[in-house]
């Protein structure tokens, strides 16, 4: 006679299959066209590579789960360089999961207008995300961000909002911005605001290989594996149904472990593995592994300031330090 489990059977060995992903980000471009002075893409990613719309659409069908919160169409590279730019968005709503939250995050330096206005006639991406960092001035965002132009900048937030006004009028507009004090916040709110924008503020990240660490403290390594690369299971509040699973995908499909290094691993290839597989397979576990037994060793990881849930240190917490004028956390100036 045969027993049926009323459960199905789990294990170390044979974990559940995740249903939910917190946090996406998918680079459908590899590389950008800046030389921003923190970031260190230009120099690990010199060339662009656009993700073909099959290899897209094939990496979206391996992710085999019901629901992600988050899903970015950035990582590190800069999306509006590719050139079926609509075609790729319109692959998103014809998956089994469905994403609340689809963003686009740009540096708004080159737009192919034509895409552009047919990927947001489409309806699916209801967040646009400019990157501006600096004191609001032309002259520190062009410093800052070479070789961006500020009347580039300025084109695009309003000709955005015309466009999301015409075409896409739920999709909220906002900016990731970089500033050192009160004064620099507050020069974007009046430019910004009045543009219908929304201004987020964040200081500067360490990150690993960068130009310049703009951050003004040494880079101090923590022990044990980092939040990004950690289990779903270590985070205590169990957000979004227990599940904070997070996915990072590089601009051919290979499977990363974070959004703050564009190649600190491999953990499997999104085009021919499933994500459940790559999430429990042997490259993800000898990466925790390497970082909890000697992490300052590591090449890229042993560089980087970013802890484990609970103890996330400086840089994480530095995109979360927005400031408003209720709410001061920045220095006068
Ligand atoms: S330690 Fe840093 S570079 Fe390594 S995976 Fe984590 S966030 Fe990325």
């Amino acid at each position: 006679m045969s027993v049926i489990p009323l459960h199905p059977v789990q294990g170390p060995a044979s974990p559940a299959k995740p249903k939910h992903i917190f946090m996406l980000q998918f680079d459908i471009v590899r590389g950008c066209q800046l030389r921003c002075l923190g970031c260190p893409t230009p120099m690990i990613e010199p060339k662009v590579y656009r993700i073909p719309v099959e290899d897209f659409a094939r990496c979206l069908r391996n992710i085999d789960v019901e629901r992600i919160a988050y899903l970015r169409l950035y990582r590190e590279g800069e999306p509006l360089l590719h050139r079926q730019l609509a075609s790729l968005v319109a692959e998103i709503p014809r998956q089994s999961w469905k994403a609340s939250i689809v963003e686009i995050s740009t540096n708004a330096q080159w737009v192919d207008w034509g895409q552009f206005e047919e990927a947001m006639r489409l309806e699916v991406v209801n967040r646009l995300v400019v990157s501006c960092d600096g004191d609001g001035t032309p002259e520190e965002y062009e410093r800052l961000r070479p070789p961006s132009k500020w009347e580039k900048l300025m084109e695009f937030l309003e000709r955005a909002r015309v466009l999301r006004d015409r075409w896409a009028p739920a999709m909220q507009l906002g900016t990731r911005t970089i500033v050192r004090t009160r004064q620099d916040a507050q020069r974007w709110e009046n430019l910004l605001r009045p543009m219908g924008w929304t201004p987020e503020f964040r200081k500067w990240m360490a990150l690993p290989q960068a130009k310049e660490n703009l951050t003004g403290r040494v880079v101090v390594v923590p022990r044990g594996h980092c939040v990004y690369a950690a289990d779903a299971s270590e985070f205590v509040h169990k957000q979004w149904f227990g599940e904070m699973n997070q996915l990072y995908v590089d601009g051919d499909g290979t499977v990363v472990p974070c959004c703050i290094h564009p190649h600190a691993a491999v953990l499997g290839d999104l085009r021919t593995q499933r994500y459940s597989e790559i999430l429990r397979d042997e490259p993800r576990r000898r990466l925790l592994a390497a970082m909890d037994s000697s992490r300052a060793t590591m090449s890229i990881c042993g560089e980087c300031d970013v802890g484990p849930p609970g103890d996330e240190g400086p840089s994480y917490w530095s995109t979360f330090a927005y400031w408003n004028p209720e709410k001061p956390e920045l220095p006068e100036g």
